[in-house]
């Protein structure tokens, strides 16, 4: 049997409970899926778990779900870690955000730098991309995000406990690798620069706040996707639910 559909519902979800689902949900299941009444999926949010559910369809476009036993709890908090970038190309800003989903940031903020591309960051179509990469990763939680803002307004706003890991592609840098080995797990951020890298005043800028820390991910320059996956995965191994016996 193929891998069962996951859908996130907002609304409450309890053991034998009904739900109703909204016109696009009901689209998406008996047009696109091409479910059919008493079908089975799981439904899920952060706040309730995991759920058996089965279809009932109660109009020509309309459905609802009958919940059956639950599959999950809810989820213990996940990883703190936040992924802060500058918005690419449509389609790598579609992978960046699919692949910070499933290496479990907490938190995906766009941020605009002097080289950053012409911003196409709509928030709704995002929070879109974010949950149907939650759906297919098994994650329950949806991470959060932001509309975008200037790296001064985030720089200042930044909670100071948590530690910003600048991923910076020159410049004689510790590697992440070993900084992470000798720095205390806790909260943190990991900034990825856009295809045109940091401007000199911009790393200046950073270089000036204490809780920045300046990283090298090894002799190559990186496509800026490549090091957001490579700084999550790292971080993740480390200081993360990778772990073992961090879950
Ligand atoms: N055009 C820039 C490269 C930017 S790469 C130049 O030629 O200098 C896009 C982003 O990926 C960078 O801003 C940085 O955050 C990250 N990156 C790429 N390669 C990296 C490396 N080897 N180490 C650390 N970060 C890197």
């Amino acid at each position: 049997m193929g891998s069962i559909i996951r859908l996130h519902v907002a609304g409450r979800l309890e053991a034998g409970g009904r739900v109703a689902l909204s016109r696009e949900q009901a689209h998406y299941l008996l047009s696109v899926m091409r479910l059919r009444a008493g079908d089975a999926l799981a439904v899920f949010n952060a706040r309730d778990g995991e759920f058996g559910a089965a279809l009932e369809q109660t109009g020509k476009r309309e459905a609802a779900l009958a919940l059956g036993e639950r599959l999950r709890p809810p989820p213990a908090p996940g990883p703190d870690l936040w992924l802060v970038f500058a918005p690419l190309k449509r389609h790598r800003t579609e992978l960046v955000l699919e692949k910070a989903v499933e290496l479990g940031c907490a938190r995906i903020l766009p941020v605009i730098t002097r080289h950053t591309d012409r911003v196409s960051w709509k928030t709704d179509r995002v929070e879109a991309r974010l949950l149907e990469a939650a759906e297919q990763c098994e994650r329950l939680d949806i991470p959060g995000t932001a509309e975008p803002e200037t790296l001064e307004a985030l720089l200042e706003a930044w909670p100071r406990e948590r530690r910003l890991w600048l991923l910076a592609e020159r410049g004689e840098r510790p590697d992440f690798a070993s900084a992470l080995e000798k720095t205390p797990p806790g909260p943190a951020g990991i900034l990825v620069g856009p295809e045109g890298g940091f401007a000199e005043a911009e790393l200046e800028m950073l270089a000036g706040r204490d809780f920045v820390s300046a990283v090298s991910l090894g002799p190559r320059i990186l496509r800026a996707e490549t090091a957001a996956i490579a700084g999550l995965s790292l971080w993740q191994a480390r200081h993360g639910d990778w772990r073992e016996g961090a879950r």
